[in-house]
C-alpha cells in the first residue's frame, strides 16, 4: 500500500465463482438442522469439485470484514441483509496505532471481502492487509477519491494525504460508492438490491452535508474555529468553513511535545478561544494541560464536549452509526462555540 498502489484504480482481484460460494458456505449462521445439513451437502459437493448448489449461496450471506466503524457502517448499509459484517476496531480504538490480534487475523481470514480506510489510516496493518490481498478482495474505501481533493500532508511518502475524509460527507460519498461497486461485483446476482440501498444511503449522507453545514453556520464567523488533540477534523474544517487546530499531527503515532502545548496554548489566549474539544479515540489529559496552561494566563478555556474522532460510539446508540457520530460532533461543536 504505498504511494502508487493507492492511486491506482481499485483493484478488485477476480475471484472465481465457486471460491465466494464457498466463502459463504463457511460463513452460514443459520442454525436450522435442515439448513445445517444443506450446508453439509453443498460442502461436500465443492469437495467434490463439483459447484456448489445455487441454494446455498442464497441461504448463506457475504461475509465482509471492515477495519473501522465507518468503514463497517458503510458496508452495512449498503449490503443490508446480504452481508454479515464484522468490525476490528471498536469504539475509543485508534485506528493509527491498532495492531491486529490473532483473532483479528482470524476476523480477516473468515472475510469474503475486507473493507479499509486506506491513505495510511491503518498504518500498522499495511502488511497484513497486503498478505490478505492474495486471497480475497482487500479494498481501500478512499481508492476512488479524487487526489485533488485530498489533503496532502507534506510528511513525505509515508504520510502523502491526510486520512480522516470521512468527516467531509460529501467525500465520504466516494467511500460508499466504492463499497457499492465492489458489493456488485462481488455478487452481482444481487446488484439492484445493492444500487437500491447505496441510492437511499447517498441521499441520507446528502441530507447529512446539509444539517452539518446548517449547524457549522449557526455559529459566528469569528468563532468557527476547531481545537482538538489531534488532527483529525482538516476535511470537515475545509468542508464547512472551519478553522481547525489539533494538538498532535495528523497521526497520533507521532507524539507531541512542551512547545506543541504552549504554541497552542497562546493561540487559545490570542484567538480568545472560548471551548476546546476532547476526542473519544484519545486521552483527555492533553488538552487539560492546555487549559490550565490558559488559565495561568488568565484566559478561560473550557472542554466543548466530546467528539468522535476515529471510531464511532457504542454499538446500538446513534453515535454507533457514521451519521449519528457525524450529527453528534456539529451538534457539540455548535452548541459550544455559539
Ligand atoms: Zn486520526
Amino acid at each position: 500500500m504505498n504511494r502508487q498502489e493507492q492511486d491506482k484504480p481499485a483493484a478488485v482481484p477476480h475471484m472465481a465463482r465457486t471460491d465466494i460460494q464457498r466463502k459463504w458456505q463457511s460463513q452460514t449462521k443459520t442454525v436450522g438442522l435442515t439448513l445445517l445439513l444443506a450446508l453439509l451437502v453443498g460442502l461436500l459437493a465443492g469437495c467434490s469439485g463439483s459447484g456448489l448448489a445455487q441454494e446455498g449461496n442464497t441461504e448463506g450471506k457475504l461475509s465482509i470484514t471492515a477495519t473501522t466503524g465507518m468503514v463497517a457502517d458503510a458496508a452495512r448499509e449498503i449490503g443490508g441483509e446480504r452481508v454479515e459484517v464484522t468490525t476490528l476496531m471498536g469504539p475509543g480504538v485508534d485506528p493509527h496505532l491498532f495492531k491486529a490480534s490473532q483473532g483479528d487475523i482470524r476476523k480477516l481470514d473468515r472475510a469474503a471481502i475486507i473493507f479499509y480506510g486506506g491513505l495510511h489510516l491503518e498504518g500498522n496493518m499495511t502488511r497484513i492487509l497486503e498478505k490478505m490481498a492474495a486471497q480475497k478482495p482487500v479494498i481501500a474505501v478512499t481508492d476512488k477519491m479524487p487526489r485533488e481533493q485530498l489533503i496532502g500532508t507534506g510528511e513525505g511518502e509515508s504520510g502523502e494525504y491526510d486520512p480522516h475524509v470521512w468527516f467531509d460527507v460529501n467525500l465520504w460519498k466516494h467511500a460508499a460508492e466504492q463499497v457499492r461497486d465492489t458489493l456488485i461485483q462481488e455478487d452481482p446476482d444481487h446488484a439492484g438490491q445493492y444500487r437500491e440501498q447505496a441510492e437511499r444511503y447517498l441521499e441520507e449522507l446528502e441530507k447529512l452535508h446539509q444539517y452539518v453545514q446548517q449547524r457549522m453556520n449557526d455559529i459566528p464567523e469569528e468563532d468557527r474555529v476547531l481545537v482538538t488533540a489531534h488532527d483529525a477534523f482538516g476535511y470537515f474544517g475545509r468542508a464547512y468553513g472551519v478553522e481547525v487546530v489539533g494538538l498532535q499531527g495528523i497521526s497520533t503515532a507521532a507524539e507531541f511535545g512542551a512547545r506543541d502545548v504552549s504554541t497552542l496554548r497562546d493561540y487559545l489566549v490570542e484567538r480568545e478561544i472560548k471551548a476546546v474539544f476532547v476526542e473519544s479515540s484519545l486521552p483527555a489529559r492533553s488538552m487539560q494541560a492546555i487549559i490550565a496552561g490558559a488559565a495561568q494566563r488568565g484566559h478561560e478555556v473550557v472542554i466543548g464536549g466530546e467528539l468522535f474522532s476515529d471510531a464511532m460510539g457504542e454499538p446500538g446508540t446513534e453515535e454507533g452509526t457514521y451519521i449519528g457520530m457525524v450529527k453528534h460532533n456539529a451538534d457539540t461543536i455548535a452548541e459550544a462555540l455559539q
